[in-house]
């Protein structure tokens, strides 16, 4: 009999982590590499949260705390709601955790029972389906093409949900491709949920402060306030402030789910990082200033990326609204041979190909399932950037 118990069987190691390691291991053994794989800004954590964070540290804020949040943090969660989202929570419920991740992860396994469908559009991150094998439940992707911008419809939507289904999980702007859903476009799929009342609405809006042009960021339980009684809204610090680190991801929703999702968490890690909490709060409640600047950083990166990648022979390249991703479509690329001889028979092949002949490293489609694609994260500097697409046109110039 196998050790290893059948729920993990059916669930992988996370892609996005795989190849941020190998391209990190490839650096150390001395080889020239430029990492488009890990979906975390290259900023510094700006000084003053780095400030709150020693200030704990000094004053002994070091012990264990309320295991699902200090009280300072969920206040300023509260008041990060009501500003920038014009959704109104109480203490009780809110629920701070290890990253988005933990808080994800909580709710599902606070909530599936084997059978419960959760209903995920695909492209989408990696960890969804998994963490849903991982809660005894079963992922029903949806595929949502580069003919639809990479976005769900409400005919899709519709025709997904059945008696079983549980929760969707909403992620706009998108890991893995950029995609941000407008309010009209937004207020499509919420009316169909509005027709569904056993539906629930898992929002990850870890994104929301990276849009670009005049793009409006919008969340399901403010654009449909009827469903802010069936809607987890979640959101970290990671991305927006540069803490990917720190480990911080908070939601919020109805007081049963945050109670229950406090459990899980009182039996597997208890309170997440005390110091990084009170370096939370300073994110939320200091100077958001530099997320404009970050933002103007990331939108130009975006602009050259797309660019270079469209003049690749074989890559069409979508201009997404947000996120700090790309997933350019590799169809052209697809049965070909690389100048290195390797056969390009899928985007995992292109993956692997591209890192060994040219040392860039992306993360291929199927992972984030729907292919053939790849996903470049273009959190990193200009001038690596610009090298990196390069050796990706000359790798496709090469393609015979
Ligand atoms: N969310 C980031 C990514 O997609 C970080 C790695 C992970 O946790 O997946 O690359």
């Amino acid at each position: 009999m196998p050790f290893i118990s059948d729920t993990l069987a059916r669930v992988k190691p996370s892609p996005t982590i795989a190849v941020t390691n190998k391209a990190r291991e490839l650096k150390a053994e001395g080889r020239d590499i430029i990492g488009l794989g890990a979906g975390e800004p290259d900023f510094d954590t700006p000084e003053n949260i780095k400030a709150a964070a020693k200030r704990a540290i000094d004053e002994g804020k070091t012990k264990y705390t309320a295991v699902d949040g200090i009280p300072e943090l969920k206040a300023a969660i509260a008041a990060k709601f009501a500003r920038e989202n014009g959704l109104h929570y109480k203490p009780n419920q809110i629920t701070v955790g290890t990253g988005g991740k933990q808080t994800l992860y909580n709710a599902l396994v606070a909530t599936l029972n084997p059978g419960d469908e959760v209903i995920i559009p695909a492209p989408y991150w990696v960890s969804y389906p998994d963490m849903v094998l991982l809660a005894g439940g079963t992922p029903v992707p949806v595929a949502c093409g580069i003919e639809s911008g990479f976005k769900l419809t409400p005919e899709r939507l519709e025709a997904a949900i059945t008696p079983k289904t549980k929760w969707f999980i909403f992620n706009s702007p998108s890991n893995p491709t950029g995609a941000g859903y407008s309010r009209t476009e937004l207020k499509a799929l919420t009316e169909v949920l509005m027709k569904h009342p056993h539906v629930w609405v898992m929002s990850d809006d870890m994104y929301e402060h990276l849009v670009f042009d005049d793009f409006e960021f919008v969340t399901p339980a403010q654009v449909e306030p009827g469903l802010y009684d069936r809607t987890l809204t979640c959101n970290g610090v990671s991305k927006a402030y540069a803490m990917t680190g720190w480990r911080i991801g908070y939601a919020a929703g109805p007081v049963e789910l945050i109670r229950a999702m406090g459990t899980v968490q009182s039996q597997s890690t208890s309170n997440p990082c005390s110091i990084a909490q009170y370096a939370a709060v300073e994110a939320l409640d200091g100077p958001q200033d530099f997320l404009a600047e970050n933002k103007k950083v990331f939108q130009r990166r975006r602009d050259l990326v797309v660019s270079m990648l469209n003049q690749a022979k074989g890559i069409k390249c979508p201009r997404p609204e947000g996120a700090f991703y790309v997933y350019p479509d590799i169809a052209g690329c697809i049965g070909k041979t690389s100048a290195g001889g390797a056969k390009i028979a899928d985007d995992e092949a292109f993956a692997t190909a591209l890192l060994e002949e040219t040392g860039v490293a992306v993360v291929f489609g199927a992972a984030f399932g729907l292919s053939p694609n790849f996903r470049v994260s273009y959190a990193t500097s200009d001038a690596a950037l610009e090298e990196a697409c390069g050796r990706i046109q000359a790798f496709c110039a090469g393609l015979r």
